[in-house]
């Protein structure tokens, strides 16, 4: 079985960027990658200074040349089992059949986006069909906005929404949405249709529109739609790590989980992470791992030499 300092375990921005830093201390590091990286169905990203409209599979492949360029090791492959060993090391099953082991982990298996079950909704998806404004806002400024909202608190984004086009409506289920919300749509002229959405128009392979439970149609350029976010946390259930309620794991301000040994970072422990939040979690848990290593290399040369 192969021994590393650190297996990295998701190859996303987390996970290289964490994985260029451990490489650069001179660690033997390994990261494993099932190549499913979030923002794959967008043609480009956003946001991420000095790479801002790159296609987001370029940034994954500057990233992995600079981490091999220092030695690092990637495989594409998936971490299927994960288990603790008595010496606080771990030891891993690859779909492949391969063994590994490693003195700490560090994962970064992000997360996924689970859409409304409306038709038509999810094939739009990374096209006109958004959720980050922060991250394709700009590409369709003063275009037919729609935001989609399943609950009253996504009325605050169609408020941040409408800082992109001033054509914009807000689609909430009937009688969801306060009075005083009712009055800050109103103020900033954000249109208000009550109803349930019932299908997605698209004509020309362009959104066109949506088409309500009463039979009105409404025309829309874009749609933007909150998706509930479900971390890729098993491996992190399996290891025993505290999870919250609401499924993200507990971690310190390094990114280290309630487990010794382990570390998380981007978008498995934090849903609001953007590329460059994520690469900026991976660098932060990946100076703090080497650290933690450091202390046990301390421990261990201090035994060894006998004093
Ligand atoms: C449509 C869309 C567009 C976006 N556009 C932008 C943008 O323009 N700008 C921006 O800043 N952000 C954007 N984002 C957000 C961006 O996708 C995330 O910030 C970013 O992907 C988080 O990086 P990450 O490394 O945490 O996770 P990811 O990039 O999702 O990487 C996680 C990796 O872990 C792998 N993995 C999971 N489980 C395992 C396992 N068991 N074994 C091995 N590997 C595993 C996955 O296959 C994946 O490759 C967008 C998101 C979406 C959905």
């Amino acid at each position: 079985m192969s021994r590393y300092d650190v297996v990295i375990i998701g190859g996303g921005a987390a996970g290289l960027s964490a994985a260029l830093v451990l490489a650069r201390a001179r660690r033997k590091v390994l990261v494993v990658d099932a190549g499913a990286p979030r923002n794959a169905p967008a043609a480009h990203m956003h946001g991420f200074l000095s790479r801002d409209g790159l296609p987001p599979g370029e940034l994954l492949t500057l990233g992995r040349a600079e981490v091999t360029s220092y030695g690092g090791e990637i495989l594409e492959d998936t971490v299927t089992e994960l288990v603790r060993g008595n010496d606080s090391g771990f030891s891993m099953l690859l779909s492949s059949g391969q063994q590994v082991s490693a003195r700490r982990l560090l994962i970064a298996t992000g997360l996924r986006d689970e859409l409304p079950d409306i038709p038509g909704l999810a094939k739009r998806w990374a096209r006109d069909v958004l959720h980050c404004p922060y991250c394709h806002g700009y590409e369709v400024r003063d275009q037919r906005l729609g935001v989609l909202g399943a609950s009253p608190d996504t009325v605050h984004y169609a408020q941040i929404v409408a800082q992109w086009s001033a054509d914009i409506v807000f689609f909430a289920p009937t009688d969801t949405v306060t009075t005083a919300q009712r009055a800050g749509l109103a103020a900033r002229s954000i249109g208000l249709v009550e109803g349930m959405v019932q299908r997605v128009l698209v004509e020309d392979d362009r959104l066109c529109g949506v088409q309500l439970d009463d039979g009105r149609t409404i025309g829309r350029d874009v749609l933007f739609v909150p998706p509930r976010f479900v971390p890729h946390n098993d491996l992190l259930v399996e290891l025993g790590c505290a999870i919250e309620e609401s499924g993200w794991p507990v971690r310190d301000s390094t990114g280290q989980s309630t487990v010794a040994g382990v570390w998380v970072a981007g978008n498995v422990a934090n849903p609001r992470a953007q590329v460059i939040t994520a690469a900026g979690e991976g660098s932060a848990a990946a100076i703090a791992i080497n650290t933690d290593l450091v202390h046990g290399d301390v421990r261990t040369a201090v035994h060894d030499v006998g004093l």
